[in-house]
């Protein structure tokens, strides 16, 4: 062991650091971001609420960054159909990742455990580890579903401190049901997180945990600015829950954590959000369209609320993997057997994506279980 090693947190020894495998090819289609440029007319309302910061950056930000937690309320209010939610019941960090690694620093750490369901979000046992909080990993239905009662009795075995749900869930896509929510609220005593990452995609009248907030003390709805707004490189994310709940991440929060740039780089792409969503609708549209193209062609695809799919059928997804990257497309092996994950691209993307799997399906046979072949 090197002395650095020796050094170093005993539960952080031997470990590798997050990291997508990024790749330069032609059409990337592995991390889930929002295959559209900022559009221009929206850059430009941006640089000017950047611009507008400029010159009092001698100052420190709004600690409290009460001018955005006030529009991403407006925001969620009138997404939400849920209660009206003002500026106290919002929360902003650089990015849904510090909200949940904050979530942890005041909820979790030494002693304590939050309780997730895998295949899920990759990071938050990483957040986890960082915050050293227990990771407890009670797994799902041999489909990847998740229900009520595995819920309930996963909470009941484990006791956690916090309650980490997906909904739409990567890699899976599916949103959940508000029932299993309900029923990870009744059952634990901890904090419930609902992590909505791919909320603004999902497909029509699919649930969000926003309408849940009243009279749940104990329930945290994140989100992000990454994927509908195509904002990943900003780095904005955020939560809604009780007031008293986000006073408690003050305590936690490094001093000016979010800069006066991103804070307003932040309003000046919510003041555009309509414009956005445009697109959003777009990838909706690409993401149903392999959906039903893959499907088609006999391979099973999970329903997706997200901009991304899980494609199954495959006997052999790191091969397929490979031959679809030989073609130009780069998606994402998630390690789960068979199957693969696909972000919905632009149109051209995505009718690359769909032609590269044409082609392999017609050169490589034997990499498929296609369900016409299946007796
Ligand atoms: C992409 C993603 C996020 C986004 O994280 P940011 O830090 O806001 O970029 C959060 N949760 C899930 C499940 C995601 O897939």
């Amino acid at each position: 062991m090197s002395e650095i090693e020796d050094l170093l947190r005993e539960d952080l020894r031997g470990q590798s650091p997050y990291g997508a495998p990024q790749l330069d090819v032609p059409v990337q289609l592995n991390t889930n971001e929002n295959a559209y440029a900022i559009p221009e007319d929206v850059a430009a309302v941006v640089a000017e609420h950047i611009g507008r910061e400029l010159r009092g950056l001698n100052r420190y930000p709004d600690r409290d960054a009460v001018a955005l937690r006030t529009d991403l309320a407006a925001y969620l209010s009138r997404k939400g159909g849920g209660p009206d939610l003002t500026a106290d019941h919002v929360w902003a960090a650089n990015g849904s990742n510090e909200i949940l690694q904050q979530l942890l620093q005041a909820f979790g750490g030494p002693g304590r455990t939050v309780l997730g369901f895998m295949p899920s979000y990759s990071m938050h046992p990483l957040l986890a580890r960082g915050t050293s909080t227990g990771f407890v990993d009670a797994g799902r239905e041999s489909d990847y579903t998740l229900t009520p009662g595995h819920v309930s009795w996963a909470i009941e075995a484990h006791d956690p401190d916090l309650v980490f749900l997906v909904s739409p869930n990567n890699p899976t896509g599916t949103a959940l049901d508000a029932a299993v929510v309900e029923a990870a609220y009744e059952t634990t005593r901890g904090i419930v997180v609902v992590d909505e990452a791919y909320a603004e995609f999902a497909r029509d009248g699919a649930a969000t945990a926003l309408g849940l907030l009243a009279g749940r003390k104990r329930l945290v709805v994140t989100r992000t600015m990454s994927k509908a707004f195509a904002f990943a490189g900003a780095r904005v994310g955020y939560l809604a829950a009780d007031p008293e709940l986000v006073e408690k991440l003050l305590l936690v929060r490094l001093p000016y954590h979010l800069s006066s740039i991103t804070q307003a780089a932040a309003r000046g792409a919510l003041a555009c959000a309509p414009r956005l969503q445009a697109e959003v609708d777009q990838l909706k549209h690409q993401r149903d369209r392999i959906v039903k193209n893959l499907r088609a062609k006999g391979l099973p695809v999970a329903d997706s609320d997200a901009n991304f799919v899980l494609v199954g059928g495959l006997r052999d997804a790191a091969a397929v993997w490979r031959a679809i990257l030989d073609r130009g497309v780069l998606i994402r092996d998630v390690g789960l057997p068979g199957r693969l994950r696909i972000t919905a691209g632009t149109e051209e993307e995505t009718t690359a994506l769909l032609d590269a799997f044409d082609t392999v399906l017609e050169l490589r046979p034997e990499l498929f279980d296609t369900q016409e072949r299946q007796p």
